[in-house]
């Protein structure tokens, strides 16, 4: 894939890809056949199932330029996205290491599924991975900005930490060992924000139906990779379906030319959300970026902020007493939403396990969109004040 260094994200935008474009329109037209006449007998069949038409090859092009990698496959969820890539990835008797509060949907498929192929999934703090590997760790798992707590993570060191302990386990082992590939989820921060590839991660997970589609109206993932990794994924993809619709390819091509701006005007709104909500007095807790990591997200942190309400405020009450902020599961849209952790992204998590995380009844996941923030801020205020319980929750 030939890429051009000059090109910012901005313009890649708006141009990547466009040599796959179908016709002469500005956009290409959409390939809505299932299946298309080869040029040759011997040729490699194009078929939607197997995710080779010029649609898919557009938006895919696009997404390992803007994420710096050498190829991309986009999958109809970020859910197939990641099945695919640890079904491809992994034998039974392999042992992952998991960020230890990860996406409550990965942390259902690596304790629901993947336990029963033979692979041990252990959930650890990320800064316990150089203890916790061992010589049979194949994939670590973490996410660049977290879910729920919307913390920005050091990739770079989480990287090098955990595969100079695996490589210090493999010393003297003989046999070369398959090596441990890091893979990082990065919905919450999309490329604009952070490219985890460029920091020593193997893979990037993008739910796409997140920030780079950013209008809540396609359910879509990729993964970023070099090339050899993508290879191994997209064959055995190809054997297990789960590609994203030619229709979606397009839609997700449109959401993502206004990323850029998209992704300063949530990050900018973001930030003044959570300086507001330190300054409430109904606030216990506010959690959005690092304080030490600004410089390895120079672009900040996006518009995913998590806020603990003081025990006065029944937060079930507050949602429902929002004028315009929707109470939904998803987030990254243009309007701003809210959600109980508790009751939608970690529901699957036993109560113990989740007061142990401190996801509680009074931690609130809110995505700013792309209102006038002072609004958003009155809603919320006016909402949680309109919410005092008389019986604290726990
Ligand atoms: N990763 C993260 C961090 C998510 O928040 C989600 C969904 O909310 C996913 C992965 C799964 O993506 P999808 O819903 O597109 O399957």
């Amino acid at each position: 894939m030939k890429k051009d260094p000059h090109r910012t994200e901005a313009t890649l935008l708006q141009h990547a890809g466009a040599r796959f474009r179908v016709g002469r329109g500005l956009i290409g037209a959409l390939e809505q056949a299932v299946t298309f006449e080869s040029d040759h007998p011997t040729d490699f069949p194009v078929y939607a199932r197997l995710g080779n038409t010029a649609n898919h090859q557009e938006l895919e092009e696009m997404l390992a330029e803007l994420h710096a990698g050498d190829e991309a496959i986009a999958f109809a969820s970020g859910m197939a996205a990641a099945n695919a890539a640890y079904f491809a990835l992994l034998q039974p008797g392999d042992h992952v290491l998991a960020q230890e509060n990860c996406y409550g949907g990965i942390h259902g498929f690596f304790t629901a599924v993947l336990s029963r192929w033979g692979v041990e999934v252990e959930f650890a703090p990320v800064s316990a991975w150089p203890k916790r590997v061992r010589a049979n760790t194949r994939m670590a798992h973490f996410e660049s900005i977290t879910n729920p707590f919307c913390r920005a993570q050091d990739v770079a060191q989480i990287c090098r930490d955990v595969k100079a302990a695996w490589a210090a386990l493999q010393k003297g082992q003989g046999s070369a060992a398959r090596p441990l590939l890091t893979l990082c989820d990065n919905t919450f921060a999309s490329p604009m924000l952070c490219k985890p590839l460029t920091l020593g991660a193997d893979i990037v997970l993008e739910s796409a139906t997140k920030y780079l589609n950013g209008h809540s109206d396609v359910v879509c993932g990729a993964l970023i990779s070099n090339e050899s990794i993508i290879e191994t994924i997209r064959n055995q993809a190809r054997l297990i379906g789960g590609f994203l619709h030619t229709s979606a390819c397009t839609m997700l091509l449109r959401g993502m030319r206004t990323l850029a701006i998209r992704m300063q005007a949530h990050t900018a709104s973001g930030q003044a959300f959570a300086k507001a909500m330190r300054d409430f007095s109904l606030v216990h807790e506010v959690h959005y970026g690092s304080n030490d990591l600004e410089k390895s997200f120079a672009n900040g942190f996006g518009g995913m902020v998590a806020v603990a309400f003081d025990r006065r405020v029944d937060t079930i009450a507050m949602l429902e007493a929002c004028r315009f902020i929707k109470n939904v599961p998803s987030l990254a849209g243009t309007e701003t939403t809210a959600t109980l952790p508790w009751y939608s992204t970690n529901r699957m998590q036993s109560d113990d396990e989740k007061m142990r995380l401190g996801i509680t009844l009074q931690l609130v996941r809110f995505s700013i969109g792309l209102e006038n923030v002072q609004d958003v801020i009155a809603d919320v205020r006016q909402a949680a004040e309109n919410s005092l319980s008389t019986t604290p929750s726990s």
